[in-house]
């Protein structure tokens, strides 16, 4: 197994401007995240676990497979290593409508509709008292998407749901540019949200 690196943007620093501005970006990125991958690599290598034959999402879902002393390290640095993965991969500079598609007849089936939906994420977001995440999320067990905090960097992998959509709550994703206007930072992600690459992953598991 390799080591875990730093993802490339698929976009540039400035894309998403004027919704998140590029400082924020670059920091957010280039330390942050970076501080995730080196993290969770130091914490495997401790227990040869660079060896560990399953990606990261898999580890996540199973932490008994680790000794018990790297679990708590791992589901930190691990959780953070994906989740803001996922968050880069998720926005666009193209803002785009909304969902279309399966993903948007699921949404209409569990939130009525696309702007009761955003109102009930944005809610969600902002119960979040301290450093987290809200996710729109697959629940496999019953078959159908939901909304789910997390708090800190876990994962909804470790509740064996499936993230498809994920915000960062944690100031260093909205401070420079919002303070303490955590809705207006939560207003204009809904923006940039790539709902063409939201809508791959749940047609990837729907077929
Ligand atoms: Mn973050």
């Amino acid at each position: 197994m390799v080591k875990y690196e730093l993802p490339r943007l698929p976009y540039a620093y400035d894309a998403l401007e004027p919704y998140i501005d590029k400082q924020t970006m670059e920091i957010h990125h280039k330390k942050h995240h970076q501080a995730y991958v080196d993290g969770l690599n130091k914490t495997l290598g401790e227990i040869s676990g660079e060896f560990h034959p399953q990606y990261i999402t898999s580890i996540l879902s199973d932490l008994n497979t680790l000794p018990e002393s790297i679990r708590n390290t791992v589901n930190f640095f691990g959780g953070g290593f994906e989740n803001h993965k996922l968050f880069w991969e998720s926005l666009t500079p193209k803002n785009e409508a909304g969902p279309s598609g399966k993903l948007e007849d699921s949404i209409d089936v569990y939130f009525d509709n696309f702007e009761n939906f955003k109102k009930e994420f944005s809610n969600k977001a902002m119960s979040i008292q301290g450093s987290g995440w809200c996710w729109l999320v697959f629940n496999q067990t019953f078959n159908k998407i939901e909304l789910i905090t997390t708090t800190n960097q876990d994962s909804p992998w470790t509740r064996r749901k499936i993230p498809l959509l994920g915000l960062d709550l944690w100031e260093h994703a909205y401070y420079l540019k919002y303070q303490n206007k955590k809705l207006d930072f939560i207003d204009a992600w809904w923006n940039v949200v790539n709902w063409d690459y939201v809508e791959n992953r749940f047609s990837e598991l729907m077929d």
